[in-house]
Formats: C-alpha cells, structure tokens, sequence
C-alpha cells in the first residue's frame, strides 16, 4: 500500500528533525543510533563526498576543517559575509550553503524512508521568522535538490504555536514564543483565535544562541587554565578550540541539572592535560550577558504588536537552550510571568512542523497559518525616497500595489527598484531587483504604471509590474541567492531606523521640500518676468527675498530640512496674489483669442 506522507522537518542549526502524521498522531522518527534528533553537521570527505548525521560529527575534533557546522547562519548569504566566522572554508571544500543544507536533507529523508518503509519526496521545512525571501528560497532549493518538494516553509514560531496549541484551539489567546536555539534567536507574539494563528509581530537574532554560550565557556576555561602559556583562545589551532568547546557544551547541558561539572580534555595542549571544575554560578555569569541580549528584541516585538506583558495569556519556551535556568528566569522576568514548559523545547518546532505537513497531507483538521512579513517592501521613488508598499510586520499571504506616472515629460521607461528594509531613504534599505518598464512617451504625469506585489504563504515575493495604456505587464519573482542582504544585519536594520529615525525624516523632508522648490523657483522666475510690473514693489521685493532665501538654503552643504521647508511655504505664500494674477491674466488672454 502506498502512503502519501509529507515530512515535517525542523531544519536547525545545530540538531535536525523530521516526522510524518502516521495514522492521525504526529510522530518524530528516531536514527539508526535511536536519537530524534540528528546533528546538522555535513563532513566533505577528501573526494568531495559528503557524510551527515552523529557520523559527520565523529568528524569534527579529527577533521574541523573537513567538518560544517552550523550552515544555517551562511544559508542564502554570500560567503565571508556578516560577523560569523565558520571553521571551514566552504569554498575551499567545493561546497555550498545550499548543497549542505540539501545532505543534512536527504539523511533526514533516509531516516524517514527507512522507518516507515517507503519513499516519501514531500515535505514541509521550518526556518526562522526573521528568514528574508532569499533564505526561504535557499531552504527551498535544497529541500528540492535533496528530491523532496517543498510543500510549504514555516516559521519557527508558528510552528511551535501549533504544537503547544492543538489542545487550546477553541481558546482566544496572545501568546509569546521565545525561541532560544543553538545559533539564532526568535520571538514572536502569536494570537490564537477559534483555530487561526495569526503571528502579529516578529523579531530576534540571527546570530544570537546556545553556540555563543559555548564560545564563552571554552574561553573562559581556557583563560582560567594555568598551562595556557600566555596563548589568547582566539590564536588556538581549530582542532583545540573545537575540543575545548565540545567540552564546553557537554558541561553546560550537565549544568542545566547539576550544580557543577568537569571539563577534562587529556593532552589539550603541548602534552598538558586540562581538567577544570564548572559551577552553575560560573556558567549563569558567562551566559547571562548573551541572555540578556534576547530582552530588547522581546520588548520591541511586543511593542510591534502593541502588546504589554500583562496582555500575554502564555509564555512558551523553544529551542534546547531554554532548558537553561538562567535563560528561563530571565524570559520569566522579561514577560514578568512563569513561562510555559508543558513541551520538549527541542522538539516543539519539528512537531510544528509535522502537524502542518498533517494538515497538509489531509490526515489532520484544517489549521489556517498566518505569517508575517519580517521587513517592509517598497520601491524607490523620485528623490531617492523608499516608497513602502507592504509594511513590516502584514500577515501572509498579501498583495498590495500602487499607480506611479512619470515625474519628467518625455520619459520613456521607469525603472523599478524592489527594495526591502525600514529606512527613510532608498540608498540605505536593500535592493532585492529591479525591472524597467517602458511606456509611450508623454508628458510629465501621462505614464501610468502599475506595481502590484504579492507575497505567497512561503514568503516568497512577486512584483507585477503594468503599463496601463499597453497592458504590458512585466513579472519578476525575487528567487536570486545571493541578493545584496546581509541577513545577519536583518535586526540591525530595524534597530537602525530606530536610531536614524530622526535624520531619516529630516532628509526625507528635505527631498520632497527640495523637490518643491525646484518646482517653484523657475515658475515664480517666469511669473515676475511677465508681471513684475504689475503688482506692488514691496511685494515684489518680498517674493525675491523669499525665492533667494529657498536658492540659498538649497545651495548649502547642510541639509537643514525644518528651514527649507519653512521657507518654500513663506514663498509659496508670498507668491498667492501673484498666481491668481497669472491664472486671471491666462484667463482674459484666452477670452481675448476668442474675441469676447
Ligand atoms: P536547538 O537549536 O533547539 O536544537 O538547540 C540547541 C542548543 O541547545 C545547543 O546550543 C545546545 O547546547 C543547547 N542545549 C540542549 N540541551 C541543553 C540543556 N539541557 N541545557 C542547556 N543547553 C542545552
């Protein structure tokens, strides 16, 4: 009998899982060794094979450059990008993110295959929410060169909200996922609603996770060990840093039950042994700085989504890391409630994930999904000014669009930048692709161009783009890689037009008052030529102090927006009489021509 399962698979950056509906319960499927979770670590061996699973990492300590870890954090960026520094040069190895990403794949597939006896090529994969279109697309690719097709990309959040929520579906609910993994941090504000999930807003690290932790135990016991010779845990050889954070991991999970645990690592360095005695007390001080940088983006989520902690029904914790009793009493203290750990932090999201692929593939209840956009979209605008077209933070699937015509006569294409990003300007947000639109030449504002996006269920985006007086229409599907987004910097952007928020407006307002007073400096010129002599001298006078106050303003190197704002309105205002001379003097003309 053949069987149409779709994989759930939580694709993570440090462990991987994978399930299917079997027979109406969501199950996770163990390894040949019996464990459900399975280390996203790919060994290249020297022929340019790739080994994955616990075999690959067996691997590391002998290989470390053999050896990729962590592949998440360069998945859809390009290579020597962002702060993360790999132990590996993938380029070297022959290999790429993707490629990588598709190993880990096709073991966990195998696993599948192999416990429930048949072949299985359809699957949902999780991916963080703040995954910009290029990362969802590079997950995609792989779940495709690993021979599956991808049904649907989730993110975590959502995920783990389905699995802790399928008891509580007829419950109205706001609910934060605080999710604490191996090498990202997310969190969401979820609202549960008569079987609807609907993520209200997002936001986290991409380079924020239990790895860091690890990092800073290696070299604190490295620092703290007597033999080291003066040597700075950075300069080590890679072989004896991963060893030293092996170790460092081992004897922070112990932590997370015990009060203190060894750290022994025969011959570490220069024939000396190292063994070192852990407390808790050591390991809540190295981690709670790294804790304590989950704070501000809860806060900022919350505020997004125009919540206060008090209007949170439930706290949920994923991700390994959260076992950790600092990390726990620092979320308690952060949404000033207990949180909520009725689920298996490490298995929450693949179960997630399983239970959509359930629904999916028909053999669960309907569950309608909703995603959110994780950073604004728009296009460039005349002035060099991002024109938003679906803010951050709109539920998925969405399509929005506007009309734009031509701000020159005689223009004969508008080129259209796709940007993404929160900033004021276009220079400073990303360019995600551009198309050129032609039209029939015409005069300033006679073009009519459409530009519709629509973003799909997988995040994935499509700008359509229409010549109206043609009906031409143009589509461009945002599917390249290596777009010019560094994802590291996806909060950092955020972060920014926060900070910049203020010169942001200032230079915005003085595009649009610059533009302005482009407009107006040449029209009042011609309007004074024709009736200079008409109206009063003082007035006269007035309009020309104004118009060489806008020119002298315009002219200087320091933008000062309040001011040449100001003043175009003072010569706007100035010249009123005058534009109602010019209109009455137009008027009579025409009259005159026809012989009234
Ligand atoms: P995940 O990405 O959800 O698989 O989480 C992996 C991270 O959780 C790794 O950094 C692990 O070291 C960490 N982790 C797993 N179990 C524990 C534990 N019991 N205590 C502390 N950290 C843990």
């Amino acid at each position: 009998m053949s069987h149409d399962y779709i994989l759930g698979i939580d694709l993570g950056t440090t462990n991987s899982l994978v399930g299917v509906v079997d027979s109406g319960f969501p199950i996770l499927l163990a390894d040949s060794e019996g464990k459900r979770s399975t280390p996203s670590v790919v060994f290249v061996r020297p022929d340019g094979t790739l080994q994955s699973g616990p075999a690959a990492l067996r691997q590391r300590a002998l290989h470390p450059a053999r050896t990729v870890t962590s592949v998440k954090r360069l998945i859809g960026r390009r290579q020597g990008e962002g702060e993360w520094q790999p132990p590996y040069d993938l380029t070297a190895l022959g290999s790429t993110p993707v490629e990588i990403s598709a190993a880990i794949l096709r073991h966990l597939r195998d696993i599948a295959e192999t416990r429930m006896e048949t072949t299985i090529t359809r699957a949902v994969i999780t991916v963080p929410a703040f995954f910009n279109d290029a990362q969802r697309n590079a997950t995609k690719r792989a779940g495709e060169l690993a021979g599956l097709t991808v049904e649907r990309i989730l993110a975590e959040p959502t995920a783990a909200a389905l699995a802790y929520g399928l008891n509580k579906l007829d419950e109205q609910k706001k609910i934060a996922v605080f999710d604490l993994g191996g090498g990202t941090f997310d969190v969401s504000i979820l609202e549960m609603r008569d079987g609807v999930f609907q993520v209200l807003a997002t936001a986290g690290d991409t380079q924020l996770g239990g790895d860091d932790i690890d990092r800073a135990i290696a070299a604190h016991v490295w620092d703290h060990w007597s033999a080291n010779g003066g040597v700075w845990f950075d300069q080590l050889p890679a072989e004896v840093r991963v060893r030293l954070t092996t170790a460092a991991e081992a004897a922070k999970i112990v932590l997370s039950d015990h009060p203190t645990a060894r750290i022994d690592l025969p011959f570490l360095w220069q024939n000396q042994s190292l063994s070192i005695e852990l407390s808790r007390e050591d390991l809540d001080k190295l981690a709670t700085p790294w804790a304590e940088r989950t704070r501000a983006h809860c806060w900022r989520a919350m505020t997004d989504a125009k919540v206060k902690p008090a209007d949170l029904d439930e706290v949920i914790l994923v991700g390994g890391s959260t076992r950790m009793g600092i990390v726990r009493s620092i979320a308690a203290d952060i949404f000033g409630r207990e949180p909520n750990t009725s689920q298996n932090p490490d298995e929450a999201i693949a179960m997630g994930a399983v239970i959509q692929a359930g629904i999916i593939a028909g053999s669960l209840r309907q569950i309608v999904l909703l995603d959110v956009t994780p950073l604004s979209l728009g296009i460039e605008t005349f002035g060099g000014l991002m024109n938003i077209i679906i803010p951050r933070n709109t539920t998925l699937p969405c399509k929005a669009g506007e009309m734009f015509t031509n701000a020159v006569a005689n223009q004969e294409s508008m080129l259209i930048r796709v940007l993404q990003g929160e900033r004021e300007l276009a220079k400073d947000n990303w360019e995600l692709g551009r198309v050129v639109v032609p039209f029939p030449p015409g005069a300033k504002g006679s073009a009519r161009v459409g530009v519709q996006f629509s973003i799909d269920a997988n995040g994935i985006l499509e700008v359509l783009t229409r010549d109206t007086v043609s009906g031409r229409d143009t589509i461009l599907k945002i599917e390249n890689t290596a777009v010019d987004v560094d994802d590291a910097k996806v909060e950092a952007m955020i972060s920014e037009s926060v900070e910049h928020a203020f010169e942001d407006m200032n230079e915005r307002v003085w595009t649009e008052s610059a533009l302005k007073a482009k407009e107006l400096l040449p029209a009042v010129d011609e309007a004074l030529a024709q009736l200079g002599t008409e109206i009063a001298p003082d007035e006269a006078q007035r309009i020309l102090d104004c118009a060489r106050e806008v020119s002298t303003l315009l002219a200087s190197e320091v933008h000062d927006a309040r001011a040449l704002k100001a003043a175009v309105a003072l010569l706007d205002d100035a010249t009123q009489t005058l534009a109602v001379m010019l209109v009455e003097k137009a008027m009579d003309e025409a009259l005159a021509r026809r012989g009234f």
